[in-house]
This record gives C-alpha cells, structure tokens and sequence, in this order.
C-alpha cells in the first residue's frame, strides 16, 4: 500500500523526470532552429519507433506477412529470417519476395513524418543505415544516403557488373507465385542480365556491391559536410544501436569533437550515451524517439502561435 508520503516523493520524482525531459526537447528544437546545417543519422531504432519491430521480433506485422515462414522454419523475426539456410534456392527467395513485399507494403512511420516538420525548412541531410528505405518516401533523394544499401534494388550476387536493378515488380510478381510449401517457381528467381547467376538484396553482406550508386551515397554526406564543416552544425542521431557504432555513431562524436561549432544530440531509449570528451558539446535523450519527436513537433507549434 502507498503511504502519502510516497506519493509525494513519487509525484515529485515525476516531476523533476518531466522536467528534465522537458528541457532536453527544449534544446533539441532550439538547435535545429538555430543551427546552419543538421545532419541526421538513423538507424534500426528509428524504425523500431514506429512500432516495427518485425526486424528482431514476431511482431504482429511480422505475423501478418511473416509469420507462415517463422512457424515453418522455427525463427523469430525478418532478420534471423534472412539469414536462415533455406533448403533451395527457391524456398530462400519465396521469403525475399514476401520480406520485400512486406518492406512495400509498410506505411513510413510517424516519428519519420515527425523528423520531417522540424527540418524540412532547415538546411539537412540525412544518412542511414536502414535498408527499409522507409525515409525515402518523405526524403528527396538528393538529402539522403543510404549507406548500407536499400532493399528496393537487387544487384548481381557475383558483382560481375556495376548496376543494381530495381526489384518492386519482380518482388510483387514473385510474391504472387509463392505455393503452400512456401517456394516460388524455380523460373521466376531473379538472374544477372550479364552472367545468369541469382541476384540479392544491395544490402550490406559479404558481397554487399560497393559501386557507383554506393558511392554516391557517400558523394552526398561528403559534400554536405565540406560545404558546412566550419558553420553550426549540428549532428542529430536517432537510435543508433551498439552492434555497429561505426557507421554513424564514432564518425558524429569524432566530427563534434573536432569540429569547432559542432553539436551532437542522440535520441535512443537503450544506448543513448554522450562520451566524457563531449560534456559541453551535446546531449544525449535516453527517452523513447517516437514521443521525443511528437513532443518537439508540439513544442515548435505552439512556439509559433505565440509569435
Ligand atoms: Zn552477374
């Protein structure tokens, strides 16, 4: 049972939690506004934040489209899915054609349409490791680098050409054909226009193809940082994980550190974490990324009603 005076140590407690993550979303809507350039870092729990969490769980999505393949095959999740050994190559590629048709099928998330208000006028560019090419529907392409690849393109699993292929009707035309012993027909596997082999996702894997269109992808971040280096820029980073800090995570607190006006905001409710060496330089809000973000959408509208 309570006693009042746990309620009150509570109500308080709640009340300086408030308070901090009142202020922290304070100054994350006061940096955007005020810097000269933001560049955004994504990752898995971006998308996770909308409530997709099919990657790594038997969410209900994943039961919706997945879920005849996770029972069958005995995993938990698209990613373990994508790794599985399938028995035959046709049994491999009826669950490419059902995950890609899902990754279609899924609307892009609020904290994306979010993100999207509080920069869209601002000077951004916005790099991620997501392959669910979720922010390419509120994104123009010319401010957004998918650096890990982008599961709408196939490319040729032998590399034996620089192109990739973009794969929604064959995804969709392959998902059609999918039999009760969930293969597809052994015509319908996508083959190399060059060499016949099968092709693959252009994700990040062993034979992940690194050529132009990867390439440009980092053109674009590269740019944007030599034309914005010396000015304020700000480096926003949205639930980046542990598993691979090395893609966004060390290359934003390197550049903040050096950089002299550079300030670094991370938003994750797990590994949000700002390294000693940056105390001064930025913030880190371990606080769930879908509510931070409606949170400062609310704050920035009812700031402008005011004016
Ligand atoms: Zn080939």
């Amino acid at each position: 049972m309570l006693t009042g005076q746990n309620t009150v140590g509570y109500t308080e407690q709640k009340a300086a939690v408030n308070n901090i993550r009142f202020q922290n979303i304070k100054i994350l809507v006061d940096k955007i506004a005020n810097a000269d350039a933001i560049l955004v870092g994504a990752a898995a729990g971006m998308s996770a934040a909308c409530g997709y969490n099919f990657f790594y769980q038997n969410d209900e999505i994943f039961e919706k489209y997945l879920g005849e393949f996770g029972r069958k095959y005995g995993y938990r999740g698209a990613f373990n899915g994508f790794y599985y050994r399938y028995p035959s190559p046709e049994a491999h590629w009826a669950f490419l054609a059902r995950m890609g048709y899902m990754e279609y099928e899924c609307e892009t998330g609020k904290p994306y349409y979010d993100l999207m208000e509080l920069i869209k006028d601002r000077n951004y560019h916005i790099m991620t490791t997501n392959q669910d090419f979720q922010f390419t529907r509120v994104v123009p392409d010319e401010k957004l680098s998918a650096i890990q690849g982008d599961s709408r393109y196939f490319q040729c699993s032998r590399r034996c050409h620089d192109e990739i292929y973009y794969n929604k009707e064959m995804i969709y035309a392959m998902n059609d054909t999918i039999d009760e012993n969930l293969c597809i027909p052994s015509e319908m596997i996508p083959r190399c226009p060059k060499c016949g082999a099968e092709m693959e996702p252009w994700v990040r894997g062993y034979t992940f193809l690194e050529g132009k269109k990867y390439k440009d992808e980092y053109r674009k971040i590269n740019e944007f940082l030599e034309e914005n280096k010396e000015k304020k820029i700000l480096f926003l980073e949205l639930g980046v994980g542990r598993m691979t800090p090395m893609f966004i995570q060390e290359p934003f607190w390197n550049l903040t550190y050096s950089l002299p006006q550079a300030y670094y905001i991370t938003i994750n409710p797990k590994d949000a974490i700002l390294p000693q060496a940056l105390s001064g330089k930025g913030i880190s809000i371990k606080e769930d990324i879908a509510s931070v973000l409606r949170d400062a959408v609310i704050l920035v509208r009812s700031e402008t009603e005011e004016k």
